[in-house]
C-alpha cells in the first residue's frame, strides 16, 4: 500500500454531495437554442469560421485555435447558425463575450469522425488532434490539454489522475467514474502513452467509494499497472499541488511547474474526454454538471455545451426563495450575472442559491491576528499579512508575500472568526496587478514605437542631407568640368 502524505492546513466543510449522487448521470433534452462562447478556455479566444445562415453539422469546427494557448470549438448539435454576437457568459466579469447562437435541427446529425490510432502517431500529431477537438481541462480551470501535453525534454515520471474531487456538493466526477470507468482508464493508457509516465496514480477522496470500486475494477479488468489510491477528505485536496504531495511526498517549488519536478495532472473528467476524442474522433461538444443546491431532485446531467442554464436547473425543479446561482462549489464558484448564461467547458456544477443555504455573510470586523487563516492554508502563506498589504494596495510587498503562491482556495476566509472575505482580496490584489503589468507593457512597447519613429525620422532626414549633398556635390563637379573644358577652348 502507498505511504500517503500531508499538506499543510486544510478544512472539512460540510460536503452536501449525497444529494445528487442518488440517481444516475441523466442525458440533458436537446434545448430550443444554444449558446456557444468562443472563448470557453484559458488562453486566447477561438475565431469563429461560420457565420449566421450557416447550417452546421454535429461536432463541426466553428471557432478556430487562435493563438499558442487557445482551442477550437464546436458545434454542440447540427442546426443553424442564427447569430455570431455578445452575450453574457460565466465569468466574474459580467462582461458579454462572443457567442454563436445556434438553432437546433433536432437531427443530431454528426460531422465525420475519425478515430485515432494513437500507438502509432507523433505525439505532435495527438497533441494537434486534442487541439483540435477542443479538448480542456474540465475541473475548472479550462487550460488546454495539448498544452499540458507539451512537455519538451522534460521526463515525466509520475502521471496523477485528479479524482479528489473535494470541493463541497460537486459530484460530476464521482458519477462519472461510477459509471464510464473503463473508458476513464482507457483515456489514462492514452495520457500515459502520449507523456511516457513511468508510474500512473489515480487519487480520489475516501468519501467516493462506489467511484473508487468502480475505477479499481475497470483497472484490474485493463490489466494496466495503474495505481487507484484512495486519499483521505480534506478541502482542499484536489489542487493540483496539494495532490501531487498526498500522493508522492513531492513539493512543486514556488513558480515552478509540477513538471518541473516530473510529474503531470490531469482532471478525470479531461481524460475520459480524451478518449472520446481519440478513440471516436469526438470532439468535447458535451460534460456532466452537477445541479444541486435549492432544488427539488439534485442530480448529474449530461449537458451539450451551449445550453442556457435556466432550462438546466428547470430539470431539477428548483425550489421557492432561490436567489441566484453560482457556478462551480461555494468554496471557488462564482456567481452567474444571470441564468441565461450557457453551460461550457468549465461548468462542472450549478448551485441554486437561498439565503437559508448561503447565508448572507456578517459585516467584516478587524482582524484580530488570531492566525487561524495560517493554520489552514494549504499553500503555507500569511494570508492576514497578504490581507493587510492587498487592502493598503501595497501590491509589491503583496508579491513578496507570495501572493502568487495563493490558489483562491476560500479556506481561509471560511474560519476567518473576523468574516473577512480574505480572498476576494487576494483576487483583487492580483487583478490589480496584472492589470498594472499589461499597462505597463502597453505603455512600454508605446514608448518603444515612439523611439523608433523619432530614429525613423531623423534616419529620413539624414539620408535627405546626405542624397542633397551628393547632388550638390555632383552638380558642384559637372559646373567645374563644364568650366575646365570653356577654360580649354578659349585657350
Ligand atoms: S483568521 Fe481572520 S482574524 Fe484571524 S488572523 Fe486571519 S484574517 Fe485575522
Ligand atoms: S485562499 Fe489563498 S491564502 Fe487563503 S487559504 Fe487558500 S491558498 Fe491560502
Amino acid at each position: 500500500m502507498r505511504a500517503l502524505h500531508h499538506f499543510h492546513g486544510g478544512i472539512h466543510p460540510p460536503s452536501h454531495k449525497t444529494q445528487s449522487t442518488q440517481l444516475g448521470i441523466a442525458v440533458a433534452p436537446l434545448p430550443s437554442k444554444l449558446i456557444v462562447p468562443f472563448h470557453q478556455h484559458a488562453g486566447e479566444a477561438a475565431k469563429p469560421v461560420v457565420q449566421a445562415g450557416d447550417h452546421v453539422l454535429k461536432g463541426q469546427l466553428i471557432g478556430l485555435p487562435d493563438g499558442f494557448i487557445s482551442s477550437a470549438v464546436h458545434a454542440p448539435t447540427s442546426g443553424t447558425i442564427a447569430a455570431i454576437g455578445m452575450q453574457p457568459v460565466a465569468h466574474p466579469s459580467g462582461l458579454p463575450n462572443l457567442c454563436a447562437t445556434l438553432i437546433p435541427d433536432g437531427r443530431e446529425q454528426w460531422v465525420q469522425r475519425n478515430a485515432v490510432d494513437y500507438l502509432n502517431t507523433s505525439p505532435a500529431e495527438l497533441q494537434q488532434t486534442l487541439r483540435m477537438a477542443g479538448v480542456v481541462g474540465l475541473g475548472g480551470a479550462a487550460f488546454p490539454t495539448d498544452i499540458k501535453l507539451r512537455i519538451g525534454k522534460q521526463k515525466i515520471n509520475t502521471l496523477i489522475l485528479n479524482a479528489a474531487e473535494c470541493e463541497p456538493y460537486i459530484t460530476c466526477d464521482d458519477m462519472l467514474m461510477r459509471e464510464r470507468a473503463a473508458e476513464i482508464v482507457k483515456g489514462a493508457e492514452m495520457l500515459r502513452f502520449m507523456v511516457d509516465a513511468g508510474v500512473v496514480l489515480i487519487g480520489i477522496e475516501d468519501n467516493k467509494p462506489e467511484a473508487i470500486a468502480a475505477m479499481q475494477q475497470a483497472v484490474t479488468d485493463s490489466g494496466m499497472p495503474f495505481e487507484v489510491v484512495t486519499i483521505p477528505t480534506i478541502y482542499p485536496g484536489g489542487g493540483a499541488k496539494q495532490l501531487i504531495r498526498v500522493l508522492t511526498g513531492l513539493e512543486v517549488p514556488s513558480g515552478k511547474l509540477p513538471t518541473d519536478i516530473g510529474v503531470q495532472c490531469f482532471n478525470i473528467a479531461t481524460t475520459y474526454s480524451v478518449y472520446r476524442a481519440l478513440a471516436h474522433g469526438e470532439p468535447l461538444h458535451s460534460r456532466v454538471v452537477t445541479v444541486t443546491g435549492n432544488v427539488r431532485q439534485a442530480r448529474n446531467y449530461e449537458a451539450l455545451i451551449g445550453t442556457p442554464i435556466d432550462g438546466l436547473v428547470a430539470l431539477s425543479e428548483i425550489l421557492p426563495d432561490c436567489n441566484g446561482y453560482i457556478m462551480g462549489g461555494p468554496m471557488m464558484g462564482i456567481p452567474l450575472p444571470t441564468a441565461q448564461v450557457p453551460v461550457v467547458k468549465a461548468t462542472n456544477c450549478v448551485i441554486a442559491a437561498s439565503d437559508m443555504l448561503f447565508p448572507p455573510p456578517p459585516p467584516a470586523l478587524p482582524c484580530i491576528r488570531c492566525t487561524r487563516c495560517v493554520e489552514v492554508c494549504p499553500a503555507d502563506l500569511q494570508p492576514q499579512d497578504l490581507y493587510w498589504y492587498a487592502k493598503a494596495r501595497d501590491f509589491g510587498k503583496a508579491q513578496a508575500y507570495s501572493l502568487f503562491d495563493c490558489i483562491e482556495c476560500g479556506a481561509c476566509s471560511y474560519v476567518c472568526p473576523s468574516h473577512i472575505p480574505l480572498v476576494q482580496y487576494f483576487r483583487f490584489a492580483k487583478s490589480e496587478i496584472h492589470a498594472r503589468e499589461k499597462e505597463k507593457q502597453s505603455a512600454d512597447s508605446a514608448r518603444e514605437r515612439h523611439e523608433y519613429r523619432l530614429h525613423r525620422i531623423e534616419r529620413e532626414k539624414q539620408e535627405k542631407a546626405e542624397k542633397l549633398a551628393a547632388k550638390e556635390r555632383a552638380a558642384q563637379a559637372a559646373k567645374s568640368a563644364v568650366e575646365h573644358s570653356d577654360e580649354g577652348v578659349t585657350k
